[in-house]
Formats: structure tokens, sequence, C-alpha cells
């Protein structure tokens, strides 16, 4: 059987990525302000994904549009950020009050903290960043544990992948490899894709959930992911 779809297609198709990964169109970043193209980013490439000024991610360019709006959730705050990006941690440390880096395997200055049982008192943080790191833990009991260390009306601040076509989260116990990791979850140290229903998981920890979503012109502005989604839980005043 001859091929139809051969090497010379790939090949074209090859040459037409090459052309997408240095950008088509200006954006701007709300974190740098710079103007002009961004760069491709990621396996597979997602075209106009980082920002040649600062090296944001369209993640971190949502949480900045959502800060902009609502700062006040964050100065003169106590800020407890997990998995720490260095440039949110530029952001938000000249604003807060007390600001605490944390990881499971931290750098310096940041502090070992385990997000499923995290070591901290009750009620002793005012919002809590978690970017992309519930999808590699056990999201309920972390979830759980972020409500009892935030103070009543304090934030949980939370981006991970979510299939919003799928009502229900997928796990699955035989899925036990890195290579079978990165085959159903996409990534070779997630353990889950969160469909929609992470919304009621996120409301069964006691939170009360509100989102911040990438739209128009917002997304073509600034190079967002259409429809990405900021995820604010509020733990209720008393
Ligand atoms: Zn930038």
């Amino acid at each position: 059987m001859s091929l139809r779809f051969g090497p010379l297609q790939d090949l074209r198709y090859g040459l037409r990525v090459l052309q997408s990964l240095s950008g088509r169109y200006e954006r701007e970043c709300p974190l740098c302000g710079y103007r002009g193209r961004f760069s491709a980013f990621g396996i597979p490439p997602r075209p106009d994904a980082r920002c040649r000024g600062c090296g944001s991610m369209e993640r971190h360019r949502l949480f900045a549009l959502w800060l902009h709006a609502n700062e006040g959730l964050l100065r003169g705050r106590r800020v407890l950020h997990f998995a720490p990006e260095a440039i949110l941690r530029k952001l938000i440390t000249p604003i807060s009050a007390s600001y605490i880096g944390a990881d499971l395997n931290p750098q310096p200055p940041d502090v070992a903290l385990n997000l499923e049982q995290i070591e901290l008192a009750d009620a002793s943080q005012d919002a809590i960043l978690c970017n992309h790191v519930l999808e590699h833990v056990d999201h309920h009991r972390a979830l759980r544990e972020m409500h009892r260390v935030l103070a009543p009306g304090g934030v949980a601040l939370l981006t991970f992948p979510i299939i919003e076509g799928w009502a229900q989260t997928y796990e699955n116990p035989a899925v036990t490899s890195a290579h079978d990791r990165l085959l159903h979850f996409g990534q070779e140290d997630h353990i889950k894709f969160f469909g929609a229903d992470v919304r009621q998981h996120i409301v069964d920890a006691g939170f009360e959930l509100e989102e911040f979503t990438a739209v128009e012109p917002f997304v073509h502005r600034h190079a967002l992911l259409r429809g990405g989604k900021l995820f604010i839980g509020r733990k209720p005043q008393r």
C-alpha cells in the first residue's frame, strides 16, 4: 500500500510549525509591559505562549490580570505559595505582609511543606497560591488542608489542567508508570485529568467558588488560553 501522507507532507508541516514558533502577532504582557511577538513553548508547541520580556506563560498573565482587579485580597495579607513560580513571587512579595514559598523539595529560602498535610496552624494564612499542583496530589486532602490553614475570608487561588467537556475527573489506579501517566494524563508526574466536577470538589472542601476566565479582548491582546481558568475558593466568614 502506498502512503498518501508521507515524509514530504511531514516536512511541509514541520516547516509551517517552525514558522509559527516565533509568533505572528504583536501581544502585550501585563507583567512586564513588553509589546511584540511572543515565543512558542511546550511539547506539543503552543504558539505565542511565552513573553520575550519576562518569560511569563499564559497562566501567569491571567493571574496578573486577576491581581490588577483584586489586589486588595493580597495587599497586606499573609500569602502561602506552593511550588512557587519566581515570576509570581516577584509580583506578590512587594505587596504582601508575609510570604512563604513552599515545596516538597524546596530551594532556599522556601520551606518544605506537604500540600496534603500542611504543617502550619489553622487560620494562619490569608491567601494560598497553588498553580498546577493539584493534578500531582490527592486533591481532596489538599483542598481540605488549604481550607484549614486559611483564615475566614481567605482565598485559595488555583489553576490546573481541566477538560471542560468531561463531567468527571479521570483517575485510574492501573496507570502507575511514567510512560502510562504521560499517555493517560499528559505528563509523566500527573495522576489525573480534572473534569467539570472539580468545582464540586472545591465546594465540598468548604469553599465558596468563583472563576476568573480568559475572555476577549484579553485573550488575543495578552495571548491567553481561550477560556483558561483561575479558580478562586473563598473560605466563608464565620
Ligand atoms: Zn512579560
